[in-house]
């Protein structure tokens, strides 16, 4: 067993982007195709309703008004009603925004992020790197790095919960969730989000600093879900790196690299195993969106 005990799990996206394929698939085509900004509910049987990420929210489009940070939503054309958003997503599967105890955030980045203030009651989960790497850049720098502060509730700092800077080793969390890696998984170090095995993160950085993705079970599957380690499924399935031109907004191109390899890696050795790209449309239509418990 990957993880202590089974989650239930929905997936959703609140608005999309549009990018030419091109540039986050090698060969793809050059016509705009739109990128779902996921996100993910999953049901804790201790810890009750946590959000993986938020995608965007009407507050994207006020804090975009001017620049510089307008710039953002030049290069990111962004589709979004109001009817797309978390909250929405949650009332359909019976969940109100003040259910929500936890949001992870996988990184900082606008699309991910742009929600967070639509969740009052919650504490904040990342990893420490992830949200140092952003918090104390100027205008320019931050709106380069895709991260837009004023999305941020004022008492950000105050209810976070950062994960602890020290990942596992997979042989310290057999010993104390009693969890064990299946031999070849590609990643030797996790974090044990919640400490009881149940939920473990994986640092897939190069996309973005410190940017984590999620380990997680039900009752039928095994899920990583890999926040934008790639952007689509088509990417770790054919091998397909994004084209050059999209490093200049990764912040680690070798790690990136890295990261991308063992995702190739994970779905070779384990093909049962549903990878889940924030962004990748294919996923989400079959196995997400339309509240379907997974
Ligand atoms: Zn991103």
């Amino acid at each position: 067993m990957l993880t202590t005990m089974p989650v239930k799990l929905y997936l959703g996206a609140a608005g999309y982007c549009t990018h030419p394929e091109r540039l986050t698939l090698r060969g793809g085509s050059i016509k705009p195709v739109p990128f779902p900004a996921g996100f993910a509910c999953i049901i804790h049987p201790v810890h009750g309703p946590v959000l993986l990420d938020t995608g965007y929210s009407s507050r994207f489009f006020d804090e975009t008004a001017r620049l510089p940070n307008a710039l953002y939503r030049h290069i990111t054309p962004v589709v979004y009603r109001d009817e797309d958003s978390a909250v929405h997503f949650l009332k359909r599967i019976g969940l109100l925004a003040s259910d929500i105890r936890y949001v992870i955030l996988s990184h900082f980045h606008g699309d991910h992020i742009a929600g967070v203030r639509d969740f009052s009651e919650a504490a904040f989960i990342y990893l420490p790197r992830a949200y140092d790497a952003v918090r104390s850049l100027g205008p320019i720098a931050a709106v380069k790095a895709g991260f837009l502060a004023g999305l941020l509730p004022d008492d950000f700092v105050p209810r976070s919960l950062p994960v602890n800077s020290h990942p596992k080793r997979w042989a310290e969390v057999t010993e104390h969730a009693g969890v064990v890696a299946p031999d070849g998984f590609p990643w030797d170090e996790v974090y044990d989000i919640f400490g009881d095995g149940s939920v473990l993160g994986v640092d897939v950085s190069g996309h973005a600093e410190g940017m984590m993705g999620l380990l997680l079970r039900t009752e039928q599957h095994t899920y990583f879900l890999c926040a934008d380690a790639v952007w689509s499924s088509r990417a770790f399935r054919e091998q397909r790196r994004p084209h050059a031109l999209a490093s200049i907004i990764m912040s680690d191109r070798r790690e990136y690299r890295r990261n991308f390899d063992k995702l190739v890696q994970l779905h070779q050795q384990f093909p049962d195993l549903r990878i889940v790209p924030s962004h990748c449309q294919e996923v989400l239509r079959s196995w997400g969106m339309g509240g379907t418990e997974l």
